[in-house]
Parts: structure tokens; C-alpha cells; sequence
């Protein structure tokens, strides 16, 4: 209740008092912003997956203006010999719209990217853009199987199935490319686990898949008990560092983020950033209210 009331009334404070807290998890309003701090990252050994804040547009228009930002994000990126890929939200390119549009502003986003050498992650969004998302990641993925990958849900009870439905993409050549998390959004309870045990239980049973069938995987998690199920099961199918990352938030639990690091895995940290900050914040409190509990907590640890 409590979290709920939190994340109902934050968006009417004012903009400086929020900020307070996104800075610990956004690293600014632009692209040098998120240059400064991956640079840092990758002086610390970690590898970065840089986000434009949008999602949820109104208008194509919208669309066209989030790729170009990507586009010109991609350019900067590479003259800055960041270490770094890029995640997308199809619904930042109208995929609730038009999603042919969509695909062809994505798949111009991916082109780019390939054309460095790069990758891009398309997020996964709530359950309206499941279906959508992996129809789109399938069509991108066979015309760029080294430059594209997808993330899923491990509430969602369908995920294992999905897995397996995109197992025929898998090659020894070009392994397929999952990032596997909890997932963030609310979800009816008919589709998605709502437990801690179910969703953790169900986490590890799609990273063993994966795993054993020698698909990539980026691990997102901030969860000890995930990533130490996580290290029992690179340990049980001697997994080549070439066939997993770790993956954290920015901001989130940077001890834990260290001593993986320390202990030899590679690890990439999630890097939005952009104008559209204050949206983003607060609509993900009302999208998650357990979040506004580490808010809190971000306020008093700031002092
Ligand atoms: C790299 C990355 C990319 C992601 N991409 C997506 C995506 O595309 N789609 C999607 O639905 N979800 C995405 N997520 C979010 C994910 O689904 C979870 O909601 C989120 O990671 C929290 O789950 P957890 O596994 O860390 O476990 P939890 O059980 O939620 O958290 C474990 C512990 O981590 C700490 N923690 C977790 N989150 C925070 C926070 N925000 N602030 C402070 N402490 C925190 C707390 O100490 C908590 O007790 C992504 C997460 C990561 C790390």
C-alpha cells in the first residue's frame, strides 16, 4: 500500500526532488552523459548497453525522431571507442502503431550497428508486445543473425516455450542471443508467476535450456540466489566465456556487479539516458510500485 501510495503522488513533485533518486540509475540527459559514465564502466572492466528513454509513443513522427537518435547514437558510440552495444523498445518506434513501420525503423537501427560490428537487444516490453516482439526479433535475426538479440521474461509462463520455438534460429556459428531477467511489468496473474520461488525457480529452469544448448546468454539479475544458481549451472555445463555476460542495471547493487567482475565473468551494465528521464522514471513507479521502496531508500542513503 504504502509503495503504491509512493508511486502514485511522486510524479507530482517537482522535477528536481526526482532526480534525486534517477541519477542513481540514469546516467544523464545525453549522449555525453552516457559516453562519461560507460567510459567509466569500461575502465572498470565492464562491458555497457546504452538506451535512449522513451517507449509508449503517439505518433510515427515520434518514431522517426527516436531513430535518428539511435542512428547518431550509434556513430557517437563508435568515435568514442566506447565498449558498448544498444538496447531498443520496439514501442519507441510505434510498434502499438505500425508495426511495419516499426520493423523498418529497427532494422535500419540494427543495419547501423552491423555495419561496426555492433549488436542491438531489443527489450522486451509488457505482454500486449510479446508475440509482436519475437516475430519481429525472428524476421531481424535471419537477415542479421550476428547483430541482433532478444530478452525474456521469466514471470511469463509461455517463456520456456518461446525459447524453444526460436531453437531452430541456433548455430554453432551464430548462437542465439537471449537476455534473460525477471521482468518488470504487471502482469495477470493467468499469464505470469507471481511468487518469488516461481519466477526464481522458472529463471533457473530457462537458463539451464539455454545453457545446455549452448545459446548466449546475457544474465540479468540482481538477485544472489539467481546469479549463484547462475554459477552452478556455468559451472555443470562448462560454458565457454564466450556463450554468457552477466547484466545489472546502472545504479543497482555495484558491490555485487564488482565481485562478479572479480570473479572472472564479464559483466555489461544497462545505460539509459535522455531527456525523456522524468516519464520514464515516474511511469515505471506506477508500472512497479515494489521500486518505490528503493527509492526511498535511495533518498535516505543520499542523505
Ligand atoms: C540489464 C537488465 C535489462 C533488463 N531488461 C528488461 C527488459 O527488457 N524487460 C523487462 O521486463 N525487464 C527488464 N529488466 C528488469 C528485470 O526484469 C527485473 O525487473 C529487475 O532486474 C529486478 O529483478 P532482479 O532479478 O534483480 O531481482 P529482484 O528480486 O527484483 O531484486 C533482487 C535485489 O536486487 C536489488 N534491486 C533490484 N532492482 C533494484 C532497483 N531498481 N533499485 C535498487 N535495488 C534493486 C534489491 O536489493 C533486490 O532485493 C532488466 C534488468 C536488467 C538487469
Amino acid at each position: 500500500m504504502f509503495n503504491k501510495l509512493i508511486a502514485a503522488i511522486l510524479p507530482y513533485f517537482p522535477k528536481k526532488f526526482i532526480w534525486i533518486f534517477s541519477k542513481s540509475y540514469i546516467s544523464g540527459e545525453t549522449i555525453g552523459d552516457a559516453m562519461r559514465v560507460s567510459k567509466e564502466l569500461n575502465k572498470n572492466k565492464m562491458t555497457v548497453t546504452l538506451d535512449v528513454l522513451g517507449e509508449f509513443i503517439k505518433t510515427l513522427d515520434e518514431a522517426e525522431e527516436n531513430k535518428k537518435q539511435y542512428l547518431n547514437l550509434i556513430d557517437v558510440t563508435n568515435k568514442s571507442g566506447v565498449d558498448g552495444n544498444f538496447s531498443v523498445k520496439p514501442t519507441s518506434f510505434g510498434l502499438l502503431i505500425d508495426k511495419n513501420a516499426c520493423y523498418e525503423h529497427i532494422r535500419e537501427i540494427v543495419k547501423k550497428a552491423a555495419s561496426y560490428n555492433s549488436f542491438v537487444r531489443i527489450d522486451m516490453e509488457d505482454s500486449p508486445c510479446t508475440e509482436l516482439e519475437i516475430e519481429l526479433f525472428r524476421k531481424l535475426r535471419t537477415e542479421f543473425p550476428a547483430n541482433v538479440g532478444i530478452v525474456l521474461q521469466a514471470y511469463l509462463k509461455r517463456t520456456l516455450s518461446d525459447i524453444k520455438g526460436l531453437a531452430d534460429l541456433n548455430s554453432e556459428k551464430y548462437p542465439l542471443s537471449f537476455r534473460l531477467c525477471k521482468g518488470i511489468y504487471i502482469e495477470p496473474e493467468a499469464i505470469a508467476y507471481k511468487k518469488y520461488e516461481e519466477i526464481n525457480q522458472h529463471f533457473l529452469e530457462d537458463l539451464d535450456f539455454i545453457l545446455k544448448n549452448r545459446m548466449h546468454v546475457g544474465i540479468a539479475t540482481h538477485d544472489k540466489p539467481l546469479i549463484d544458481g547462475a554459477y552452478k549451472l556455468l559451472e555443470k555445463y562448462n560454458v565457454p566465456k564466450n556463450l554468457y555476460e552477466f547484466q545489472m542495471l546502472y545504479g543497482v547493487t555495484p558491490k555485487l556487479r564488482e565481485t562478479i567482475v572479480k570473479d572472472g565473468h564479464a559483466m555489461r551494465v544497462y545505460v539509459p539516458f535522455g531527456e525523456k528521464w522524468f516519464g520514464y522514471s515516474t511511469r515505471r513507479l506506477k508500472e512497479n510500485p515494489r521500486m518505490a521502496s528503493h527509492i526511498i531508500k535511495a533518498l535516505f542513503y543520499k542523505g
